[in-house]
Order: C-alpha cells, then sequence, then structure tokens
C-alpha cells in the first residue's frame, strides 16, 4: 500500500527526542513511509523567536530537548489541524493534562483509515466518577484505533542515542509490525505484545511509584528503602490492574513497560527529582515544577490525583495504600514523614 504519513502531536522532551528517531526512520524507508514529518508545537516565544521558527530554522527544540539535532524532515507546525491534515499515523506525545484540549482540534478532522499510538503517561477524570485511559480519549474523540508505546525511555537518554528498550501494545496484529518499524531503531528496540491495557496502565502508575521514590531519597533513605518503594509500588499496580483492567498478562509487568520504567524512573526521572526536592524543602509540587522543570510537566501527581479519585468513589483507598499516601502528600493532607509509616504497615502480601 501506499506511503504511510506521519504526524506528531506535542514536542516536549519526549516528543522531540522520539521525533528524532522517527525523522531518521521514515527517511531509511520511503516506500512505507512519506517523508515529511509533521509535530505540532504549542506555540511560545523562545529568546524571542518563535519555537516553531526555531526548529525549523535550527533544527533543534532548544527549550524542551537542547543540545540535540532534529532531522530536517521533522517539520514544526503550530496548529493541530494543519499538522494533522492527510495523516495516516498519529503520534501522541504530550503532557497527559492537554490532551483533551488538543485532541479536540483533530475531532472531524482526521482521515477514516488514519490510526493513532500514544506515549502519553496518566488517566483522564471521567465526569461522575471512574477514569478513562489516555487512549480511550484519543479513541473516542478522533474515531480510530489507538495503540500505546511505553517503555524505561528517559528522553535525554534516548535522544543520546544510550540503548534502551520500548514496549508497543498493540492488540492489532496488522498494526503491531508497521508500528515497530516507525519506532525501532539500533540503539531503541521494539517488542511489541497485544496487551496493550496493561501497557498503557502500568505506563501510567509507576509516575505515582516515583514520587514515592523520591520522598525516600528526599527524606535521607538509601537504596534498600527505595527497592521497597519500588517492590510495594509494583504489587499495587499489578493489583489496580487485577481489580480495574481484568485480563493482564503477567508477563507484560516484565516488559520493559513494567518493571523496566518503574527501576529507570525511580532513580532518573523528573518525578523522582521533583519529590525529592519536595521533601526536603517543603515548597509546593507545583512551586517545584515551575521552577526546576523549565516549562516541562510532572505527570506522577496529576496521576496520583487520578487515581484517588476513583479509589475513594469506589472505596478502595486502603487497599493501595501507597498510592493513597503518595497523594495525602502531593495534597498536603499528610506530613511527607509520614510516608516511612505506609512503607512499615503495608501489607506483606497484597
Ligand atoms: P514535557 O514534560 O517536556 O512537557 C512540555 C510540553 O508541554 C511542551 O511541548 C509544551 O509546549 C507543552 N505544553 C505546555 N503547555 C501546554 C498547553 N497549555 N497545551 C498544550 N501543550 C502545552 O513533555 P514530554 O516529556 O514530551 O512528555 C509527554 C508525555 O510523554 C508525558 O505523558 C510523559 O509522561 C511521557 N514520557 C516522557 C518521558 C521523558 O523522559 N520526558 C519519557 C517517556 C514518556
Ligand atoms: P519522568 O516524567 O519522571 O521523568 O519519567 C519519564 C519516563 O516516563 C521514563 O520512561
Ligand atoms: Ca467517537
Amino acid at each position: 500500500s501506499a506511503a504511510k504519513r506521519v504526524c506528531i502531536i506535542g514536542s516536549g522532551n519526549w516528543g522531540s527526542a522520539i521525533a528524532k528517531i522517527i525523522g531518521n526512520n521514515v527517511l531509511a524507508m520511503p516506500d512505507k513511509f512519506v517523508k515529511e514529518v509533521r509535530m505540532w508545537v504549542f506555540e511560545e516565544m523562545v529568546n524571542e523567536r518563535k519555537l516553531t521558527e526555531i526548529i525549523n530554522n535550527d533544527h533543534e527544540n532548544v527549550k524542551y530537548l537542547p543540545g540535540i539535532k532534529l532531522p530536517e524532515n521533522v517539520v514544526a507546525v503550530p496548529d493541530v489541524a494543519d499538522a494533522g491534515q492527510d495523516a495516516d499515523i498519529f503520534i501522541f506525545v504530550l503532557p497527559h493534562q492537554f490532551v483533551r484540549k488538543v485532541g479536540k482540534a483533530l475531532e472531524g478532522k482526521v482521515k477514516k483509515s488514519a490510526v493513532a499510538v500514544t506515549l502519553i503517561k496518566g488517566f483522564d477524570v471521567k465526569e461522575g466518577g471512574g477514569i478513562l485511559l489516555i487512549s480511550d480519549v484519543i479513541r473516542e474523540l478522533l474515531n480510530i484505533p489507538c495503540a500505546v508505546l511505553m517503555g524505561a525511555n528517559i528522553a535525554n537518554e534516548v535522544a543520546k542515542e544510550n540503548y534502551c528498550e520500548a514496549t508497543v501494545g498493540c492488540k492489532d496484529k496488522d498494526m503491531g509490525p508497521l508500528l515497530k518499524d516507525m519506532f525501532q531503531a539500533d540503539y531503541f528496540r521494539i517488542v511489541v505484545v497485544e496487551d496493550e491495557t496493561t501497557v498503557e496502565v502500568c505506563g501510567a502508575l509507576k509516575n505515582i511509584v516515583a514520587v514515592g521514590a523520591g520522598f525516600a531519597d528526599g527524606l535521607g533513605y538509601g537504596d534498600n528503602t527505595k527497592a521497597a518503594v519500588i517492590r510495594l509500588g509494583l504489587m499495587e499496580m499489578i493489583k489496580f490492574c487485577e481489580v480495574f483492567y481484568p485480563g493482564s498478562n503477567e508477563s507484560t509487568f516484565l516488559e520493559s513497560c513494567g518493571v523496566a520504567d518503574l527501576v529507570t524512573t525511580c532513580y532518573g526521572g523528573r518525578n523522582r527529582r521533583v519529590a525529592e526536592a519536595f521533601a526536603k524543602t517543603g515548597k509546593s509540587i507545583e512551586e517545584l515544577e515551575k521552577e526546576m522543570l523549565n516549562g516541562q510537566k510532572l505527570q506522577g501527581p496529576p496521576t496520583a490525583f487520578e487515581v484517588n479519585y476513583m479509589l475513594n468513589m469506589k472505596k478502595m483507598e486502603d487497599r493501595f495504600p501507597l498510592f493513597t499516601a503518595i497523594h495525602r502528600i502531593c495534597k498536603n493532607e499528610l506530613p511527607v514523614s509520614q510516608f516511612m509509616d505506609c512503607l512499615k504497615n503495608h501489607p506483606e502480601h497484597m
């Protein structure tokens, strides 16, 4: 079939790193992909120039991924509908709090035959209770299928071409290999599994655990304590899937999207870093996000809120003590010093 046009929706730290991979891959496979890759950029002024102009002239996202050259066939576009015009494959990669707004701008404007893949970690709060997967929001708004890609992928490391793995979750047997071709690089190994819901839920939940890891670090504990946070967090992740998204394949938790992403984020991620500063300084999460991240966005605290919104509604907060304590600490409903009590009193088995 004809070469496919790829569009990237988002251009932050991870969005820019993935744009580098995609831009290079489409050039290497002209029979499969159209050469130009449009990337939607939330327009802003950087050093008195438009960010889209900087990307299109200098081929670098100087604000969100400084020091990394982007392929010249990646074209920054400030209007979402223009970026998405005629696209066959949409890659969604933006902070999850913006997905509805940006998705709505594409509503009714995408090809019927298009497909999407989301790299976004988080949930969407549903009016009247419960939460939605981000992929469900995309499916609902655009009326197209949506696969997921999650993995142990700190963007700055991927951009430097340090070897890592990622998991594509894709139920559709034809779409899986296409996505693998599109994403895989020598330094970015893709494994495709069919269990797309578990892949996505793991990616969202591990950011909550990473906030806990940061609290432990900020309180002055060492690697053994962090290992306990990771272990208990993984147990809650598995339990959460069991209760709310039954039918997981257990092996999915052992893919890059599961235990590997959990580990890397609890050591090297932004959520960990800001949570550590929170425990040390007593400043609010919002304040630290602004101070420390230069426009990048934390996903862990809002995800803890979304998960808590549902657990609270279903009277299940006590079955997920780690997720619950992390949420309360972020909201200043519980002092961070009490985080250790949560670990000490956590059920031995779940
Ligand atoms: P980011 O944290 O760098 O966020 C900044 C982006 O948000 C910028 O592109 C900015 O223009 C945009 N933005 C700011 N305000 C906006 C608004 N009002 N409306 C729309 N966009 C706005 O983003 P990222 O690192 O690319 O993360 C995107 C997703 O990828 C997240 O869900 C994240 O968890 C996930 N992810 C990130 C990494 C990583 O290492 N950065 C790795 C894997 C997955
Ligand atoms: P942070 O948002 O905590 O940096 O995590 C990045 C990530 O998702 C790595 O896969
Ligand atoms: Ca619909």
